[in-house]
């Protein structure tokens, strides 16, 4: 275990910065992948730290311990350190593994991130299974229904504490994104757009198709140099300062989130939920949607419905 770096100030998350809100108090948090393009921002904007990851968890943790934030940080290198680091923790966020590369499919990187995804799943549910899960590795869609078979076995599962992080940011303008999280399971849904305005159905169909996309935009812009790591840090400091507020006990938090679902057949779909001391506390219906919101929705939950059993079959093939 690396040395506990200490400076100065609470135990406890910083709510403060983003969302000008309360510090959230005494929460612990660990990052899983804290070394990665999405990690490092992320710790850079949190506070209480356990940074885990199998290379490079040193020089961040001196890093960021050479902030003057108030944080307390502490680094944790490769497996044999994974118990230490994840026991007594409130909020684990996970952007470990590998991201896309461009040319590569969802389905390439479910190869690798599933086992990543379920070793430190087994760790989670073992040193703080009642802590809130905020999954970012990719592919989204699969990682989720992943971590809950994994819990299910290790008989600690709480369906309203794992969530998958959408890495959508709108600042002032609030757009309901249900389903899924890769190409057509994104289903922005622009009719219940705050605040309201309509669109034209070209308009509509260009700005879902963006929105379905930007994972794949960024990575063509970045012409191999990289993925999207900033605007996914901050949406992750953002969902991760919603959790915060929720376990503290805020009322109002909600946010979009895929997560263990009763709203349509399937058992994990993303919608907006409330969240509190329990994780999700309430996972909202979808709300009134237009024609074409309603024949997207199908498509979305058609390749959702793979998605998701592909990743029970990979757990259960292992028992
Ligand atoms: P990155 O390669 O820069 O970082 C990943 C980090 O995970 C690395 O530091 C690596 O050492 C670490 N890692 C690998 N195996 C590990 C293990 N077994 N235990 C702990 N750490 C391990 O990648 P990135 O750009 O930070 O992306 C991370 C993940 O987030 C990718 O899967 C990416 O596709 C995903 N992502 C999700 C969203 C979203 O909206 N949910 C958006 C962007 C990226």
């Amino acid at each position: 275990v690396l040395p506990c770096v200490q400076v100065g100030g609470e135990l406890g998350a910083e709510s403060s910065k983003l969302s000008g809100k309360r510090r959230a108090p005494g929460f612990k948090v660990a990052i899983l992948g804290a070394a990665g393009g999405i990690g490092q921002p992320l710790a850079m904007s949190m506070k209480v730290l356990h940074l885990y990851d199998v290379v490079n968890a040193p020089g961040v943790t001196a890093d960021i311990s050479h902030m003057d934030t108030g944080a307390l940080v502490r680094g944790f290198l490769g497996q044999p350190q994974l118990e230490s680091a994840l026991t007594g923790m409130d909020l684990v966020i996970m952007p470990a593994g590998v991201p896309r590369e461009p040319g590569m499919t969802r389905d390439d990187l479910f190869n690798i991130n599933a086992g990543i995804v379920r070793t430190l799943g087994e760790g989670i549910s073992k040193c703080c299974p009642n802590a809130i899960v905020n999954l970012i590795s990719n592919p989204v869609n699969s990682t989720v229904p992943i971590t809950a078979e994994v819990f299910k076995k290790a008989g600690t599962y709480d369906p309203m504490r794992i969530l998958g992080v959408l890495g959508f940011d709108p600042r002032k303008v609030s757009v309901p994104v249900v389903g899924g999280h890769s190409g057509v399971t994104i289903l922005p849904l622009l009719s219940q757009v705050k605040p309201s305005c309509s669109f034209t159905p070209q308009e509509t169909e260009y700005l879902t198709n963006r929105i379905q996309n930007g994972g794949t935009e960024l990575v063509e812009a970045k012409a191999g140099t990289g993925f999207a790591t900033l605007s996914m840090a901050y949406a992750a400091v953002k969902f991760a300062d919603a959790c915060l507020r929720g376990l503290r006990g805020d009322a109002g938090v909600i946010e979009c989130a895929f997560v263990a679902s009763q709203v349509t057949q399937l058992s994990f779909f993303a919608s907006k939920v409330r969240l509190g001391r329990g994780g999700a506390e309430e996972v909202y219906q979808l709300g009134p949607l237009n024609e074409y919101e309603r024949n997207e929705l199908e498509k979305a939950k058609k390749e959702l419905a793979g998605s998701i059993q592909k990743s029970i079959s990979f757990i259960t093939k292992l028992t």
